[in-house]
């Protein structure tokens, strides 16, 4: 049964979309025209755009020809910080922003939107969270990146996923219990793979969640070279049959480095636009999801990464709308987690 939290989000979601202002929705002078101011105030505000992979290629596209970056959300954070830029443009969800603004008080952090939010995030109340780590005193707090400020200012360490399973080895080593928030499918892998005693929080990504072992074990009748790309955000099931499980940037990796020519990819849609730079030539189909009927809530594209459009980047530009701020003693404390993961991730 969905919760009220669950139908709001839809509705919000629904909303935007019936605006009808996406970029695929513009011509191609619209487009350009878009692009062109967008270019132009980047370099009056002295600002970055900084995208993750899963948004619109258009938006990736106008990061990499602007010196921005488009990337994962380790690598955000890490860009961001080494920028000059007084302003960052953060195409993403919110938590993403956050995270901009928690490393680098000291400039604007800017979204196209302030509702594109997550819902692992949404699934993960900082009061909760709080009153559920308690109960495990003896326990390390470790929380995905995708998560608000304050549910990170409860934690010992943040990891993205491509840092998960070195972290939480390095935590085992040293003879830790982990409590691990908020994604439980990503949790269940991390354990599986690191024998890690951990305590899990029960969320889950509305995209990763839909992929169908079954769909894709009949596409591969279709295909049967194909290699199944997964990201560790999908049900364990999936994760089962893959030739690949990683974060965003491992998969990548993967559909340039392993020898198929055709990819099932359980991940965002949005990733595709990378994959095809990084292995031209070769072929991606979306794992099957529950489909277009009333049960897909996301049909691999996660639909508050959908949110960001050339428009709304316009328009926070212009506008200076937006703008991400978190307090100061919340920062704080949140950036010591973060930082032991960016100082981590450095070593
Ligand atoms: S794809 Fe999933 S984990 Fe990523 S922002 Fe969307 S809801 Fe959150």
């Amino acid at each position: 049964m969905l919760s009220k939290q669950d139908i709001d989000d839809r509705i919000l979601v629904q909303e935007h979309f019936a605006q009808e202002h996406l970029p695929s929705q513009m011509g191609s002078a619209e487009i350009e025209e878009y692009k062109e101011k967008i270019r132009r105030l980047l370099v009056e505000k002295d600002a970055c755009l900084v995208a993750h992979y899963y948004t619109d290629d258009l938006i990736q596209q106008l990061a990499d020809e602007t010196g921005g970056c488009v990337a994962d959300s380790l690598e955000m954070a890490r860009f961001g910080s080494r920028h000059p830029a007084s302003t960052l443009i953060v195409a993403g969800v919110r938590f993403m922003g956050e995270t901009a603004k928690i490393l680098n008080p000291e400039k604007r952090i800017l979204m196209p939107t302030l509702e594109a939010t997550c819902s692992l995030d949404i699934g993960c109340p900082a009061d909760e969270f709080a009153a559920f780590c308690d109960q495990y005193p003896d326990h390390e707090v470790v929380v995905y990146a995708n998560t608000s400020a304050a549910v990170k200012a409860r934690a010992d360490w943040v990891v993205t996923s491509s840092i998960a399973l070195k972290v939480v080895e390095h935590l085992v080593d040293q003879g830790k219990k982990i409590i691990w928030a908020p994604d439980k499918h990503l949790g269940e892998y991390v354990r599986k793979e690191t024998g890690a005693d951990m305590i899990l929080w029960d969320g889950s990504c509305i995209v990763h969640e839909e992929f169908k072992a079954k769909g894709i074990l009949d596409l591969k009748q279709v295909y049967p070279d194909a290699a199944v790309l997964v990201h560790p955000e999908s049900p364990d099931a999936v994760v089962q049959i893959a030739d690949a499980v990683g974060s965003t940037s491992q998969l990548i990796k993967a559909a340039h480095d392993l020898p198929n020519e055709t990819f099932i990819v359980a991940t965002d849609r949005g990733i595709f636009y990378k994959m095809q730079q990084a292995a031209p030539g070769k072929r991606f189909l979306e794992a099957p999801t529950g489909g277009s009927g009333a049960t897909c809530r996301s049909c691999a594209h996660c639909p508050w990464m959908a949110m960001n459009g050339l428009d709304n980047i316009l328009a926070a530009l212009e506008n200076g709308t937006d703008e991400i701020l978190v307090d100061d003693d919340l920062r704080e404390r949140a950036l010591k987690p973060l930082q032991r993961m960016l100082d981590f991730s450095a070593d």
